[in-house]
């Protein structure tokens, strides 16, 4: 996969054909002259001028929905396929064909879809095509309104939501009323989703028609309303997510692809905007406060060691922080008219796309876990078992000639663990050469070290009066000697050898003394130790002639 460099962030221009009222009462401004430049015609006095402007792609009036998706937007769905976070923005004045490049006209056929409809197709068909990875798909819309933040994908949650209706006129539509029950939303940041909607619907998706289907009800609950300019002019910004989450392997990337139909960007007092109530105002407030906002980041970010970047003034600029920031990946299209009526703005849009193209970042593979510390932690555990093994065997080797030709290691002595650890302190029997003994947390480190050492002897002795490999001391004299040898797991438990150097003793009597190997606890000595035994027979003082300790090393 092709890591990406430091990049300059995306912009193009996207101008749409003039409308009736264009073609009546103006004339062309705009002229797309080749693929990347396009002419701005003034007019000073009774001359023409031109200024020109440069964009990594200019798209007229002619292009068509494919042209423009498989031109630009296709490479940043394969980013996002690849787990890099992509946001593309549709950023114009009312009217300027924001809603229609992104999702399309009301009702389109599959011809006039926008960048909405094709990219989930397209992310479809890469899953499809993609045998070696899982992928999860979901989605969220939600729209900023009036600095609040709403559900789209929850019918009624928004009580500014209308139904366009297109065949309504300006007067006859309603505005922004007073709030019933406004589900408002607030913005979190989370470690795999980075700065998300928090209780926004994630609707998840299996295939096209499922998007296609959220993507409409989201339309429909949109905040809409005439403007001079358009008859459903969205007044609220709106932000589509589609949710990639895909386990490749051992690696899990949770990437995103968010595309943002933003609210209008005209200024307050064009003479496009009809019938002006205290409502709109505050709308158009709101509007232009975030998108001010968003100016701002821009402006900051384009100057090189940019300090602080006023993210947080805006709902807006704060949940797309990821792709605005250094470590982003975004696409900007600034929508046109090319009419000579809305030249003002036009030239706004323009100085606004040329200060985004200023902006650079490094695009960040969004991983949640690439496999490489469950692999380095598997083969810290692996080393560290091969020396304890190594340890054992060096440690039996010298038990060995220790014991010299009294002592017999038993020829069915291997070492393995006896399954599951046992209860709080106690002893899991087995065949008689190791076994785990769990420690208990309550008990001293004293008492523990006796019960350890008392099960390990027990254990062991068990195993000796199976009736094998017992070493008979026949010098009553002489006291029994006995090796007891802790080594360390990875869980945590000791394992116990019991090297049943001479054992059992007979008569019972007899005392024995006992010689710890790397016990667990730092304890000099352990006595007496006594060990029950069977019935008949007297109880044992154990006396411990060597304590070596080892501790513990806890995985
Ligand atoms: P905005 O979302 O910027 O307010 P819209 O996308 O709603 O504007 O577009 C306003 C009108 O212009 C709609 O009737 C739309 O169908 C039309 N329109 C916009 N862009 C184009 C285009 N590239 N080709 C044809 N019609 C367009
Ligand atoms: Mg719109």
């Amino acid at each position: 996969m092709k890591k990406h460099t430091e990049e300059n962030i995306k912009v193009v221009v996207r101008c749409r054909p003039m409308n009736e009222k264009e073609i009546h009462d103006g004339n062309q401004v705009i002229e797309c002259i080749e693929s990347t430049q396009l002419n701005l015609k003034h007019k000073y006095g009774g001359s023409e001028t031109y200024s020109t402007y440069s964009f990594d792609k200019v798209f007229g009036p002619e292009t068509q929905q494919e042209d423009m998706f498989d031109d630009i937007v296709k490479r940043n769905i394969d980013h996002v396929m690849d787990g890099y976070t992509c946001s593309i923005f549709a950023y114009g004045q009312s009217g300027s064909g924001k809603t229609y490049t992104m999702f399309g006209p009301p009702r389109a056929e599959s011809y006039f879809e926008g960048i909405a409809q094709r990219s989930v197709r397209k992310i479809f068909n890469h899953i499809s095509g993609c045998s070696d990875a899982k992928y999860k798909i979901s989605v969220s819309f939600c729209e900023i309104y009036k600095e609040h933040l709403y559900d789209l994908l929850q019918e009624k949650q928004n009580p500014y939501a209308q139904t366009p209706n297109y065949n309504h006129t300006p007067s006859t539509l309603s505005f922004a009323q007073t709030p019933i029950n406004p589900h408002k939303l607030k913005l979190r940041r989370d470690k795999v989703k980075g700065i998300y909607v928090a209780g926004a619907t994630e609707s998840e998706c299996t295939d096209v028609e499922d998007v296609k289907r959220c993507v409409s009800i989201g339309i429909r609950n949109r905040a809409v309303r005439a403007t001079g300019m358009n008859q459903n002019s969205s007044r609220s910004h709106a932000v589509l997510t589609i949710w990639v989450d895909c386990v490749k392997g051992p690696r899990r990337t949770v990437s995103k692809l968010n595309l943002i139909d933003l609210a209008g960007s005209e200024k307050w007092g064009n003479s496009t905007i009809t019938g002006v109530h205290m409502a709109q105002i505050k709308e158009m407030t709101a509007i232009n406060q975030s998108l001010s906002v968003l100016s701002l980041c821009v402006n900051t970010l384009a100057q090189s060691g940019h300090q602080h970047v006023p993210f947080r003034d805006s709902k807006l600029t704060y949940l797309l922080k990821d792709s605005l920031g250094a470590d982003g990946m975004s696409l900007f299209i600034m929508t046109l008219s090319p009419s000579s009526l809305h030249a003002s703005e036009t030239i706004s849009t323009l100085k606004f796309a040329e200060r985004v193209r200023q902006v650079k970042c490094i695009p960040k593979l969004q991983v949640v876990h690439d496999g490489k510390e469950a692999l380095k932690r598997a083969v810290a555990e692996i080393t560290e078992l091969k020396m304890q093994l190594d340890m054992a065997r060096r440690e039996l080797r010298e038990l060995k000639k220790e014991g010299g030709g009294g002592t017999t290691i038993p020829s069915d002595h291997k070492h393995h663990h006896l399954g599951e650890k046992c209860g709080s302190g106690a002893l899991q029997p087995g065949d008689g050469s190791e076994c785990l003994i769990s420690r208990s947390s309550s008990s001293s480190s004293t008492d523990m070290a006796v019960k350890m050492t008392r099960e390990a002897l027990e254990h062991s002795r068990g195993a000796v009066t199976d009736g094998q490999n017992t070493n008979m001391n026949d010098d009553d004299s002489k006291p029994d000697h006995r090796d007891v040898v802790f080594s360390p797991t990875t869980s945590g438990d000791p394992l116990v050898h019991s090297i049943p150097s001479i054992w059992p003793v007979q008569p019972l009597t007899r005392s024995l003394q006992c010689r710890i190997h790397n016990l667990p606890l730092p304890i000099p000595r352990i006595l007496p130790l006594f060990l029950p035994l069977p019935p008949s027979s007297h109880p044992m003082e154990v006396s411990t002639v060597e304590t070596t300790h080892h501790p513990i090393q806890h995985a």
